[in-house]
């Protein structure tokens, strides 16, 4: 049996088949390139789900991360550390609020949003305890926690894990109106994606977000945006909700701030907001660690410099251009996505999204399929253009064939 086999054969054996991977087993990985344990190279075009957005094993992450190692890793939040402070100050300003409140993964830094809306509805907002609402949108991906999943609509997050948690209100994505309509008095929160990367990479039409800021700033609601995939380059800006010059009230950040390395999120919020936490209110003992600190604080000097957003904007605008040539040719019926972030839609015809993804695995490119004939194209924002222009032949071969 080949390596490859054999370790997937035992890893379906002793894991939980909550995933479904594909059929390769990486041994190493640099820049946008993996390798397998039987020395097979493949160009990766999702890039963890944007976790990876400067790419494997970044020289600069590496280092920062080794020599963080070498001093402490772990405190607990019960002692100040000395990465702490700088982390929160740069983080904070990188997002022109006041505040940061570490947490470890994307699921984490929601559920903290939720409580930070609920707890600032009731203390600051004014709402009857117990009755704060927070309206999201349908198709919505904010993480895996029993209270996230009871608000998604997919069948698969959600079915067979209740009871759920109450307090959410689900309408349309991109739909103003429904929007409108679902804020009550009771409304606390609005928690949007500002481009929804699992429901296949949907861009809300124009004027949208900025719909929300608008309506969310009149009835005194905030609005929580989880740039966790959209946010820190990956669409040619610092967040995707620049796009529309919007300023949400929360950001929700992650994936990426880890820079690959270690978990690493945050909920980042003006003082009027994320002030309503006291001493034993909320907490996690990895949170704001040493090792995460000293990591997070280099992907935020990375972002500062402009340079990732710069060719995320260049990339991206090449990739839709090449992507946009395949539409209506027969394979692609439909292209969205902003920077270096592309859904792209197969004629069912052609095969699920899964089938297309194993046929360019085959090829050496990685991607990911999500909802039937969707495949989701994330590179890490290092890729070279040479090396993109490469991927893009292969998913035309794949598609001609
Ligand atoms: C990945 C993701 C999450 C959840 O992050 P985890 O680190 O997997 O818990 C939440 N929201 C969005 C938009 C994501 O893409």
């Amino acid at each position: 049996m080949s390596r490859t086999a054999a370790a997937i054969r035992s890893a379906d054996e002793h894991s939980a088949h909550n995933y479904h991977p594909l059929p390769i087993v990486v041994a190493s990985a640099e820049g946008a390139w993996m390798t397998d344990v039987e020395g097979r190279r493949y160009l990766d075009m999702l890039a963890g789900y944007s976790a990876l957005n400067f790419g494997h094993g970044n020289r600069r992450l590496i280092d920062a991360a080794r020599a963080q190692l070498e001093r402490v890793t772990l405190t607990s939040r019960a002692f100040h550390h000395d990465r702490f402070a700088d982390f929160c100050t740069e983080l904070a300003a990188l997002c022109g609020k006041d505040m940061v409140l570490p947490m470890n993964t994307g699921a984490e830094a929601v559920e903290t949003a939720v409580k930070t809306a609920r707890k600032w509805g009731y203390e600051v907002k004014g709402v009857p305890d117990g009755h704060a609402k927070i309206v999201v949108a349908a198709d919505n991906f904010h993480g895996r926690t029993t209270t996230i999943v009871s608000f998604s609509t997919d069948h698969d997050a959600r079915d067979h894990f209740g009871p759920y948690t109450p307090g959410f209100e689900i309408v349309p994505y991109g739909d103003l109106t429904a929007l409108a309509h679902a804020v009550t008095e009771n409304t606390v929160a609005v928690l949007l994606e500002p481009i929804q990367g699992e429901a296949g990479v949907l861009v809300p039409p124009a004027g949208y977000l900025a719909g929300v800021r608008e309506l969310t700033r009149e009835r005194n609601v905030l609005f929580m945006a989880d740039e966790i995939q959209s946010g820190l380059g990956r669409t040619g800006k610092t967040f995707a909700c620049e796009h529309e010059e919007v300023v949400p009230d929360v950001y929700i950040l992650g994936k990426a701030l880890g820079g690959g390395v270690v978990p690493v999120s945050a909920v980042v919020a003006d003082r009027d907001v994320l002030g309503v936490f006291r001493p034993g209110e909320h907490g996690s003992t990895f949170g704001g660690n040493p090792l995460a600190c000293a990591v997070a604080l280099e992907v935020i000097a990375m972002l500062r410099s402009g340079e990732y957003q710069q060719r995320a904007t260049e990339l991206g605008d090449h990739l839709h251009r090449e992507l946009n040539l395949l539409v209506g040719g027969g394979a692609v019926t439909a292209v969205r996505g902003r920077g270096l972030w592309a859904g792209v839609d197969i004629d069912p015809a052609r095969g699920t999204g899964r089938e297309i993804s194993e046929k360019l695995m085959e090829l050496g490119v990685l991607v990911k399929d999500t909802h039937g004939s969707t495949i989701r194209i994330a590179p890490p924002l290092v890729i070279s253009k040479e090396d993109l222009d490469w991927g893009l032949d292969q998913l035309r071969s794949v598609l001609a064939g």
